[in-house]
Parts: C-alpha cells; structure tokens; sequence
C-alpha cells in the first residue's frame, strides 16, 4: 500500500519519498485514516514502529491545505524528552520538505532566547518538553489560543518523569475544541485516566501485542557476578561482531564509571545522561550517529529519544527496575524492522528484576554463557587458547547475522531495490560504521 492512498496532499507525499518511505507501517496504517478525519487517537504502539510518521503526517496535511497568512501555532506536540523534541522536529522538517511550514522544537538546557525569536516570527507547528513550556506560557510568549491538533507522546513516560503535572496545566490553555492523539508504549491506570479527562470519544489503536518487544530483536540473558560485568563487556566489545552498541546503566555515575573504563581500554566510547549539557548531549549522539563511536553509554532518562539506523546491539550493564524500562532499551536497536540484538548482564541481586521483566514480556529467557570467558577471577586465561577459538556468546547466531549481511551486500551490489533508501542506508549502515570505527579505533592505537 502506497502513502497516496489516504490521501495526503501531494508535496506531502513527495516529502515522504523523498524520506525514503514506500509503505506506510502498521501504526501509520491504522493511525493516518483516523486522524485525517479529525478523531481524537489513543495509540498504544511498541517503540520504533513508526509512530512520529503517524501522528506527524496527518498533522501535516491538515496545515498544508491552510491558506491563511498569518503564522499562528496550530499544532503542538509534547513529549518528555530533549532528544525526542528534537527528533520529531527533524521528522517534521524531512516529511514537510515541500510544504512552507515553520516548526520549532522548544526544550530546556538551552538559551531561550532563541526560541523566543523565532516563536515572536511566529511557526506552525510547536514540539515541546512540559517544563520549558511551561516557561514560555509564564512568561506570555507562548499562544496557545489557536491550537487544532494536540499530541501527547510516550505519555507513560511523562508519568514516570513527573511531568504529569505540568502537562495537565498545559492542557488547560488549549482550546477545547482540538483534536487530541495521545501515545504510549504501555497502558498503566494512570495514562487510562488521563485520557479519560482529556480525548473525547478516542479510537483507539493497538500495534502488536501490548508491551512486547518487537520480534526482530533476539534478547538474550548473561548471568554474571557484579564485578565482572566491566571484563564481560569489554570482552563482548572486543570478541563479537559489534558495531554500534547502545549501553545502558541505571545511573550517571554507573554511565560515566563505564565509559572511563572503555576508553581505557581503547574501545572508542561515549556517554549521555541528564548531567551533561545539552550540546554535550548532542554532540554525543551525533558522533554515535556518524559511526565516530563504537560505544554509547546512556542512562535511560537519557536515551529515551534515541532514534539510530544501525544500533547492532543494546546492552544492559544494568537490569533495569521498572519491566516498562526494558521494553523501552532495547526498542533502541531492531527499529523498523531492521534486526538486533539485546543482551542483558544480570548479577544475582538482580534476578528479581529479570522475574518482573519476564513476567511483564510474557515470555521467559533463557540464561546464555559467553562462550571463551573467564568466569571465573582467579582463572588463569590461556592466550592460546583465546587465540585459536574466536570466541562469541552467539555462536549459533553470528552465522545467520553474517550470511544475512552477505545477502544485503549481494543484493546491493546486484542493484535489488526492495529497500527503501533509509533500509539500505540502514543494511550498509553496519558495514560503514565497521569501516569507520576501525578507522577510528586504529588511529587511537
Ligand atoms: P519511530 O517509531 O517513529 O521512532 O520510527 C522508528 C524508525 O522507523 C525511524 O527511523 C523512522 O525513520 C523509521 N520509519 C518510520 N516510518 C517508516 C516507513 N513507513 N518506512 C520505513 N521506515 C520508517
């Protein structure tokens, strides 16, 4: 099915193309019929599905059809995170391409004072974090008065970061008559009560089944004691076939501890969490981006926003507490489709956690070893034998990973076009970011 079929305004839909996009997803499916008509959306998708193009296009499409000269904020959408603001606006800017539509992402860690240049010049289309617009609606340089379409995005996670406060305040300056989408990755009775104030008659939209990771993505289980979580990582980062590899700690200091560590030990790395300015964030995660980085250590606040073609493997140095937690990291890799890889260290003190997450995924994992290891301290480690054996905890799985790549490279190379631009970026994705992290690592040496 081709986007032109809802019929979306024709700049719109070149917009889209031109993104790379040939089909809609399931979410997108579902989701853009229903919006064009104007209802109010509950959509209860797993992440990377596709859900910012679901939401964004009927927005979109609605404003491209709008003659009036006047730079009024029709359209806001609030979502928890900077990196998320910043990502749904770069959606916006790549879809809306050929349209004449100005949007500006307002987040805080920032200077104001140049949101409140171009909110003065006046934009369409407003992606904001709650508190710093908050700010803005304080200090009167914010109108909200005209407000068509309002999405709230990964509404749990407003929740969870305690901004509920702040968005019901927000809600009460929107004009009641509006269209409202709400999202989440999970249903919790605090969302469910949410919507019930605030969506009049919503459709509701369910992608996959609820709170289950995506199917591309293999989770697999490593017990490991406490201590020897820093050896296995950096023993996985050197021993197996990782590219582009997302680490996530349960706290700013665990994260920084990391990343200390494998820049010792000359694995190219960097880390992101709520301590870091903002520009230090984004630099961060560009060079991630660009394949400047093997490593991106992340604390889950942090890296809630990620969106990276290519993110092979997802770490968890940390069980996460929260099952919700889990189901968002490693989300971080397998995105639209695309394969990956999650692994999950988990020390003794942990295995309740795992319990919860088991439960909470309604599938059980089955513990793995990491083949060629030393569990064990005090053991002595034969180099020989280290040499001999190439060692990998996914003995059975790398063949199939590296027969798949040899597919996608042949079928490039053959000029196969069932790809979508973004999916073959995406394919060669890991072959450039190989190339250019050897690059990197080797001038390091
Ligand atoms: P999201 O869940 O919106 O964060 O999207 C996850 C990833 O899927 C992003 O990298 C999008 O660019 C990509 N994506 C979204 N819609 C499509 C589509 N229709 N075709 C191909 N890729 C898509």
């Amino acid at each position: 099915m081709a986007f032109k079929i809802f019929g979306l305004s024709d700049p719109l839909v070149k917009g889209i193309l031109a993104t790379g996009y040939t089909a809609p997803t399931e979410i997108q499916s579902q989701a853009i019929p229903i919006a064009i008509e104007g209802h109010d959306i509950i959509g209860c998708a797993q992440t990377g599905t596709g859900k910012t193009a679901a939401f964004v296009l009927p927005i979109l499409n609605r404003l491209s059809h709008e003659t009036s000269k006047n730079k009024l904020t029709k359209a806001l959408i609030v979502t928890p995170t900077r990196e998320l603001a910043v990502q749904i606006e770069k959606s916006i800017l790549r879809y809306g391409r050929f349209l004449h539509l100005h949007t500006l992402a307002i987040y805080g860690g920032v200077n104001i004072n140049s949101q409140l240049g171009k909110l003065r010049r006046g934009v369409d289309i407003v992606v904001a974090t709650p508190g710093r617009l908050m700010d803005h609606i304080q200090r009167g340089t914010i109108n909200l008065k005209h407000i068509e379409v309002l999405v709230l995005d990964e509404a749990d996670r407003m929740f969870d970061m305690g901004f509920i406060n702040d968005v019901q305040k927000i809600i009460s300056f929107l004009p009641k008559g509006r269209q409202t989408m709400l999202f989440s990755a999970t249903m919790s009775p605090q969302v469910k009560a949410l919507t019930e104030g605030v969506l009049k008659s919503p459709k509701m939209i369910q992608v996959g089944p609820q709170s289950k990771p995506i199917d591309t993505i293999t989770q697999r289980i490593y017990p490991v004691h406490k201590e020897l979580k820093t050896d296995l990582l950096l023993y996985m980062l050197k021993n197996n076939h990782m590219y582009s590899v997302l680490v996530f700690s349960r706290t700013k200091h665990g994260a920084d501890k990391i990343n200390r560590r494998l820049s010792k030990a000359d694995i190219v790395s960097t880390a992101i969490h709520s301590n870091k300015t903002q520009s230090q964030r984004q630099r961060a995660l560009d060079g991630f981006k660009a394949g400047k980085y093997q490593v991106l250590v992340a604390t889950d606040i942090a890296a809630r926003g990620i969106d990276v073609t290519g993110i092979t493997h997802v770490i968890n140095y940390d069980v996460p507490c929260f099952a919700e937690d889990y189901v968002h990291r490693i989300g971080r890799t397998g995105r639209a489709e695309a394969i990956g890889e999650a692994i999950t260290f988990v020390s003794p003190d942990e295995a309740k956690y795992l319990r919860g997450i088991e439960k909470f995924i309604e599938r059980k994992l089955s513990p793995e070893k990491c083949e060629g290891f030393s569990y064990a301290r005090s053991e002595p480690i034969n180099p020989q034998q280290h040499q001999k054996q190439p060692h990998s905890g996914n003995k059975e799985h790398r063949p199939a990973r590296q027969q798949q790549r040899a597919n996608q490279s042949a079928s490039a190379r053959a000029g196969h076009n069932d790809s979508t631009p973004e999916q073959k970026q995406h394919f060669s994705g890991g072959r450039n970011r190989k190339n250019r992290s050897r690059k990197n690592f080797s001038r390091r040496r």
